[in-house]
C-alpha cells in the first residue's frame, strides 16, 4: 500500500528528523506487511509542535464561519476519498470492508459534518450580568488514538478542535498509521493552513509520551488503554496542562423483565461482535433476569452462529491482541465460567482471527466480567430483581455505556438513571454523533462529540463592564 516516508509538518510532508527507523505495517486478516511509515522520535514531535504554536494565532483569530468552511471542506474530500479510505481501514485494521464503509469511513464523515455545522453556530461568547465571557481556544493540542477505529479516534479530537480555534499535533496508533497519513492528506487537499493539523507516526512510548510531556502542548487528548491514561493523567496533572481521557469499558446491557427477550438479546450479541469486540462502548456483560436466563443463553448462542470468522467478523489488530483475548477466553473457563459457543482455539490457520465466544453461568467477580478484553467475546450474568441488576451493572470500575431494555420506555429510563455511565441506550436508540461520549468513573474525563466535545477544546476569559 501506498504511504508517506515523512511527517506532515507546517504543511508540508517531511523526513524524520533522527533515524529510528520505519514501522511495519501488518495486515490483520493474512499476517502479510503491506508498508512502512517512519517512528517519529522527541525531535520529531518537537517540529511538529512548533508549527502547530507558530500557526495558532492565525487560526484562533480566524472567523468561526471560515473555521466551519474549512471542516466543511475536510468533510467533502473524506467523503469524496471514502473508498480508499475504506479499504486502506480495512487492509491494518482487517474489519470487513463493508464495515469499514459503513461505520469507519461514515460515522466519522457525520461527525466532521457536525463541527462544521457547530462552528457556525456555536456560541463563543456569553453574557452574565455584568460581564462578557469569551470562549477562546486552549492552544496547542496533542492528540494521541488508538487503532480500533482509526478515522473515527481522529476526526472526534480534530474536527473539535478545529472549530474551537485549536491548533493541532496527531500521534496514531502504530498499527493504524495509513489511514492518519490519508487525513493528513485530506487536511491538505481541503487547505487548511499550514501548521494548523500535524502528523508524527511513531510508538506510544517514544513519540506519544514526547508528545504528551512537551511543554507547548496546552491540552492532550488521549484515548486507549487504562494504563496508558493513568500515565498521561499524572503528566498532565504535573505540568498543569489540559488532559481529556477516553479509556476502557465493560458496559452492562441489562434485560429487564418486561422487555422484548429476543430482540435484546440479538442487539446486544451484535454490539458485542461488530469490529470484532474493539470497541470501548461494547456492551460486553449481558444481565439477565434469572427466570429468562437459559432462554436467553440459547438465543445467544443461535446469535452468535452467524458470526464467522473472516466473513462477518474481522481479525483482531494484532498478535498480541489475539493472544490477550484467547487468554481471558481460557481464564473465563478457568474460574468456572461455561462456554456456549466460541472457545480459546484459533480458527483460522491465517491472520490473528478468534472464535467469537459467549459465556454464561458468569458471576460479577469473575474477571472476564471485570475486566475489558477487547475481542469478540460475551459474559451472560444472572439477576435476581432490579436492585441485584444495578448492583451488578454499576459494580467495575468502569462507565462508559451500556443499554436498557424493557416493556415500557419509563421503566428503562428509570433504571438508566440510577447506572453511573455516561451513555444508556434505551430499548436499542440509535447512535447519535451529537451525545456527548465519555465516561464515569475510570472510563475517563472529558467528553467527545457535540457541543460537549467543542466545550472540551475551549477556555474562559470575563471582561467586566
Ligand atoms: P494503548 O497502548 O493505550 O494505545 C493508545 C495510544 O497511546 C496509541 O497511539 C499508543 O501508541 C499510545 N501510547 C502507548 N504508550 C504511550 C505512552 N507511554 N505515552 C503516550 N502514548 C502512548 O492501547 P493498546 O496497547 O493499543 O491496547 C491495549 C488495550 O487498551 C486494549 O486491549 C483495550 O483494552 C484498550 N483500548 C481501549 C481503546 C478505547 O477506545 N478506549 C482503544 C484501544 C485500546 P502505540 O500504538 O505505539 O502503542
Ligand atoms: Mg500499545
Amino acid at each position: 500500500m501506498k504511504a508517506h516516508d515523512g511527517m506532515y509538518i507546517g504543511g508540508a510532508w517531511v523526513p524524520p528528523a533522527g533515524d529510528a527507523g520505519t514501522i511495519a505495517v501488518v495486515n490483520p486478516a493474512d499476517e502479510e506487511i503491506i508498508a512502512h511509515v517512519p517512528a517519529g522520535t522527541a525531535q520529531d514531535v518537537d517540529a511538529a509542535v512548533r508549527a502547530a504554536r507558530a500557526a495558532l494565532p492565525g487560526w484562533a483569530a480566524t472567523a468561526p464561519a471560515e473555521r466551519a468552511a474549512a471542516i466543511a471542506a475536510l468533510r467533502d474530500v473524506l467523503a469524496a476519498r471514502s473508498d480508499e479510505i475504506a479499504e486502506t481501514v480495512t487492509a491494518e485494521l482487517g474489519a470487513p470492508l463493508a464495515l469499514s464503509r459503513k461505520v469507519h469511513v461514515g460515522m466519522p464523515i457525520v461527525v466532521a459534518g457536525s463541527y462544521a455545522e457547530l462552528a457556525a453556530t456555536y456560541s463563543f461568547e456569553e453574557k452574565a450580568g455584568n460581564s462578557t465571557i469569551l470562549l477562546e481556544p486552549v492552544g496547542v493540542v496533542g492528540a494521541i488514538t488508538p487503532w480500533n477505529y482509526p478515522l473515527h479516534q481522529v476526526v472526534a479530537k480534530v474536527a473539535p478542535a478545529l472549530a474551537a480555534g485549536c491548533t493541532v499535533v496527531l500521534k496514531p496508533a502504530e498499527d493504524t498509521p495509513l489511514t492518519a497519513q490519508l487525513f493528513a492528506e485530506a487536511a491538505h487537499e481541503a487547505g487548511l493552513p499550514a501548521g494548523v493539523f500535524n502528523l508524527v507516526t511513531g510508538l506510544g512510548p517514544v513519540a506519544g509520551q514526547a508528545l504528551a510531556e512537551h511543554e507547548g502542548v496546552d491540552l492532550v487528548s488521549f484515548t486507549g488503554s487504562t494504563a496508558v491514561g493513568r500515565k498521561i493523567g499524572a503528566l498532565a496533572g504535573g505540568a498543569v496542562k489540559r488532559v481529556a481521557l477516553e479509556l476502557g469499558g465493560k458496559s452492562a446491557n441489562v434485560i429487564l423483565e418486561s422487555a422484548d427477550l429476543a430482540k435484546a438479546v440479538g442487539v446486544g450479541v451484535a454490539n458485542v461482535m461488530s469490529n470484532s469486540g474493539q470497541t470501548c462502548s461494547a456492551w460486553t456483560r449481558m444481565l439477565v433476569h434469572r427466570d429468562r436466563y437459559d432462554e436467553a443463553v440459547s438465543l445467544a448462542a443461535q446469535a452468535v452462529a452467524a458470526y464467522v470468522p473472516g466473513e462477518r467478523v474481522g481479525p483482531l489488530v494484532n498478535a498480541k491482541q489475539q493472544e490477550r483475548v484467547r487468554g481471558y477466553i481460557e481464564q473465563g473457563v478457568a474460574e468456572g465460567a461455561r462456554i456456549v459457543a466460541g472457545g480459546p482455539e484459533v480458527p483460522l490457520d491465517k491472520g490473528y482471527y478468534v472464535r467469537p465466544t459467549v459465556f454464561a453461568d458468569v458471576t460479577p467477580g469473575m474477571t472476564i466480567a471485570q475486566e475489558e478484553i477487547f475481542g469478540p467475546v460475551l459474559s451472560i450474568l444472572r439477576y435476581e430483581d432490579e436492585d441485584d441488576a444495578l448492583r451488578i451493572a454499576n459494580g467495575t470500575v468502569y462507565g462508559l455505556a451500556g443499554a436498557v431494555w424493557a416493556g415500557d420506555e419509563a421503566e428503562a429510563v428509570a433504571f438508566a438513571r440510577r447506572m453511573d455511565t455516561g451513555q444508556v441506550d434505551i430499548n436499542g436508540g440509535r447512535f447519535n454523533p451529537l451525545a456527548p461520549f465519555g465516561g464515569y468513573k475510570q472510563s475517563g474525563v472529558g467528553r467527545e462529540l457535540g457541543e460537549h466535545g467543542l466545550a472540551e477544546y475551549l477556555q474562559t476569559k470575563s471582561l467586566q463592564f
